[in-house]
């Protein structure tokens, strides 16, 4: 089953392949062990788009990998890899090597990353055991190339590269399925999505990813989504959070509502998710998720809070004006306001203290841009977030909330020195 397919054949160009990954391919190989790129790099690679991130397998193990380099840590208590680190602040950069593992493990490592209930003790008697729901639960063990193959999800991001040699490795047709457009679960569907139900969100996100090449799901790979839908319920609400931000924050959050549209999981992923996708017309999310997606094609860095905080935003709106109606001072209200969103839309999350707080922030900022008398501009534009509470009011005014020379107004403040500023309040006068 094992094919090895030439840089005739496969046509990558060389100079998307990253130096430092290129440096832990060598560095590996001269030390007898077999390392090669892996996964979503080596899928992007064969497509012509430049990678985001490159990981490496390697039949080295962790211990071994790190004794080869001057910055690796190991990281991951549940399944161990390690980040080989170049470079400093921002401009570092992380090569992740994995050890080969075998087939069910990567399940296994998956319950036990989702299953807090299960202790370690408990799951290393519980070797090959599967679940009700037929997920396996095992221990984390390594394994030969080929299983490493296996274990992973599509048949094009189940291949291997090496950089030095121009080699592709592939044990399950990725290249063809890369040629013909498809989007293929390696083994039986509805098997792959019991082991692991996340790979049924993983599938929208790659296949609303690759969409503009003209990539679609295969018939089986589609067909058995809408029937384990229903397994979701089992992963826990911090991971399918996780998974959510990575379908709206990876650029292709509009595809991506189009493909959950296309493929009937509009509603049943996960509940914030179900609402993003029902107000997704709504122009001001529309906006929101444009920007995203623009921001994230031009390298610039997104937050979560600031999409959520668009989304929830036409709930805070209506609380906060019936409270006003009921003669709640305008401050005090719209903090009552977030709270109940909070308490009805966020549940859990909220307790990701961060997020909650900036979502606040911006929120409670709002109504402080409508006063731009005496000193209050200048200790807004101070706040740390402002930033992100002023892109929310700018996409406000885009979707006619609030006068865009207000928008303007607090654009031109911003960019101001001090004497500008001076008289730009007192023009508001
Ligand atoms: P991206 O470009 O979005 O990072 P990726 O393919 O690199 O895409 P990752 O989540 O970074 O996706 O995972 C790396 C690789 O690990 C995948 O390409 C796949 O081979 C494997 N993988 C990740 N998650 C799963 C899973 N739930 N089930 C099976 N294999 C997985
Ligand atoms: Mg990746």
């Amino acid at each position: 089953k094992r094919q090895e397919i030439g840089p005739q054949e496969h046509a990558i160009d060389p100079s998307l392949v990253d130096e430092r990954a290129l440096n832990v391919v060598h560095t590996l190989k001269e030390a007898g062990f077999q390392a090669y790129i892996v996964g979503g790099a080596v899928r992007d690679l064969l497509l012509g788009l430049r990678p985001k991130d490159f990981d490496v397998a390697t039949d080295a193990t962790p211990e071994q990998v790190k004794g080869l380099f001057r910055r690796a840590f190991i990281i991951g208590r549940r399944f161990r890899i390690v980040h080989v680190v170049y470079g400093r602040g921002r401009e570092h950069e992380v090569i992740e090597v994995s050890t080969f593992r075998a087939y069910m493990d990567n399940a296994a490592a998956e319950a036990v990353a989702g299953n807090e209930k299960t202790s370690r003790s408990e799951l290393a008697g519980m070797k090959h055991a599967v679940d009700a729901t037929g997920r396996v639960l095992r221990d984390n063990v390594w394994g030969p190339q080929e299983e490493d193959a296996t274990r992973r999800d599509f048949t094009i991001n189940a291949m291997y590269y090496d950089p030095e040699t121009r080699t592709l490795v592939d044990y399950h047709g990725g290249m063809k399925d890369a040629r013909k457009l498809t989007l293929r679960m390696i083994g039986d569907p509805t098997t792959r999505y019991r082991e692991d139900p996340v790979r049924i969100v993983r599938a929208v996100r790659f296949v609303a990813k690759l969409s503009p090449l003209g990539f679609k799901l295969e018939a089986k790979t589609a067909a058995a989504i809408k029937p384990c839908l229903a397994l979701l319920a089992d992963v826990p609400q911090s991971r399918l959070f996780d998974e959510m931000l990575k379908l709206l924050q990876t650029g292709h959050s509009v595809a991506t509502i189009e493909q959950l549209k296309a493929l009937g999981l509009d509603k049943g992923i996960y509940p914030l998710l179900d609402l993003i996708v029902e107000r997704s017309e709504q122009p001001f999310v529309r906006a929101a998720l444009q920007d995203t997606d623009r921001r994230v094609a031009e390298d610039k860095p997104v937050a979560p809070s600031f999409l959520l905080s668009c989304v929830l935003w036409s709930d805070v709106r209506e609380g906060w004006a019936q409270r006003l109606a009921r003669k709640e001072h305008p401050f005090p209200a719209l903090q009552g306001a977030i709270d109940d969103v909070f308490d009805s839309r966020i549940g859990d999350v909220s307790g990701r203290g961060k997020l909650g707080a900036d979502m606040r922030e911006i929120w409670m900022m709002q109504p402080r841009f409508e006063r731009r008398t005496g000193n209050t501009p200048f200790s807004l534009i101070e706040q740390p977030r402002f930033r992100a509470g002023f892109d929310f009011m700018r996409l406000r005014a885009d979707a006619g909330e609030v006068d865009v020379v207000l928008a303007d107004w607090w654009q031109e403040f911003s960019q101001a020195d001090d004497q500008e500023r001076e008289d730009l309040v007192a023009q508001v006068r």
